[in-house]
């Protein structure tokens, strides 16, 4: 039986991959410092253990696993990577378990590893206008991501990149885009805008208002789940080693996002603008290079995405005794 370790395991992508993995017939080993948040974890053997600690890395990688793939970071939406105040632990966390976990690979003669590097690695000059943001997988350098956990993510991606020179090791990596979708955090801070904005919508009685942060003109593009699983496991298996953009090209302003999000709920809501972490001014994900060279990319409208997220997060509020 084919083998594959997930770290990361009981994160929003990492507890998803877990469950498709098994569906594949992999015997699965996942990794983390707490259990999936929502329902119990699929993994057939699950390591409760902290990825910056060497030990951890190597009693995790104790096999040659077919395939690694690598989710563990301190991480978080807006309000938790842009303010500023948890750079230095996201530089260390991250950086810890991105240099443990790939010697550890490396010592166990692990032949293929996916990393997931982030959209956030790209120049911040490159998307200030809304309406026209370049991020090409070659637009990358000459660097300035806005955040240090961008900073962090292109540290890592070289690392990773530097391991397969030398070391022949082959290494996958994806820069996502807005990842999204049900059984992901919708509270507490470390929330992205999607589930931030359907937690709002769910809360607010028809014909109230929601809090929206800046002036909801800047554009992203979002994601759901399963094509990024698709993606991933595509690229993983593929024999295209730089880096490559998985996002959707479905480009829309918060204020769109916010929109569809109501449209789900069947909400009239006022959107009312207040400051708050903002990120850059536009962002879209760049498909050219995966169509090419995967023969593939998401398609799947956001729309959809955003109606399923709706209403899984509509029934946490419930749960939560909270409408
Ligand atoms: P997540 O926060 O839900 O999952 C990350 C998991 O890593 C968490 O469960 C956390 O407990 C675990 N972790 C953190 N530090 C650890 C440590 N020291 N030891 C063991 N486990 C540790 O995030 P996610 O949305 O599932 O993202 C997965 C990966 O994809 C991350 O690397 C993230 O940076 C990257 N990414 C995600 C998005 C997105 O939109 N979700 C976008 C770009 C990149």
């Amino acid at each position: 039986m084919k083998t594959v370790l997930v770290c990361g395991a009981g994160g929003f992508i990492g507890s998803h991959m877990v469950k498709r993995l098994k569906n594949e017939g992999f015997w699965v080993r996942g990794v983390d410092l707490k259990f999936p948040e929502f329902g119990k974890t699929q993994a057939d053997d699950f390591i409760m253990g902290d990825l910056r600690d060497p030990y951890v890395c190597r009693q995790a990688v104790d096999r040659k696993f077919d395939e690694v793939y690598q989710f563990a970071a301190d991480m978080g939406g807006a309000g938790f990577v842009f303010t500023g105040d948890n750079d230095a632990a996201i530089m260390h966390n991250s950086g810890l378990v991105n240099l443990n976990m790939l010697d550890a690979c490396h010592k166990r003669n692990v032949k293929r590893i996916f990393y997931s590097s982030s959209a956030c690695i790209y120049p911040e000059h490159n998307q200030l206008d809304p309406d026209n943001p370049n991020c090409e997988e070659s637009s990358a350098y000459p660097a300035n991501p806005d955040s240090d956990y961008g900073w962090e993510k292109l540290f890592s991606e070289r690392l990773y990149m530097a391991y397969h020179r030398n070391y022949g090791m082959e290494v996958r990596i994806a820069r996502y885009h807005n990842i999204f979708g049900i059984e992901g955090t919708w509270r507490g801070g470390r929330e992205k805008a999607p589930a931030a904005m359907c937690r709002k919508i769910a809360l607010a009685k028809d014909g109230g208002e929601i809090e929206i942060w800046g002036d909801g003109k800047q554009t992203r593009s979002f994601l759901y789940v399963d094509e990024c699983l698709e993606g991933t496991i595509r690229l993983t298996r593929s024999g295209w080693t730089g880096p490559v953009n998985i996002g959707s090209d479905e480009m829309v302003t918060i204020n769109q996002l916010a929109d569809m999000a109501m449209e789900a709920a069947g909400k009239k809501l006022t959107k009312h603008h207040i400051d708050g972490p903002l990120g850059v001014r536009g962002r879209n994900s760049d498909n050219r290079l995966i169509h090419d060279k995967l023969g593939w990319r998401p398609t799947r409208p956001l729309r959809e995405g955003m109606a399923k997220t709706y209403h899984w997060i509509e029934e946490e509020v419930k749960k939560a005794k909270l409408i």
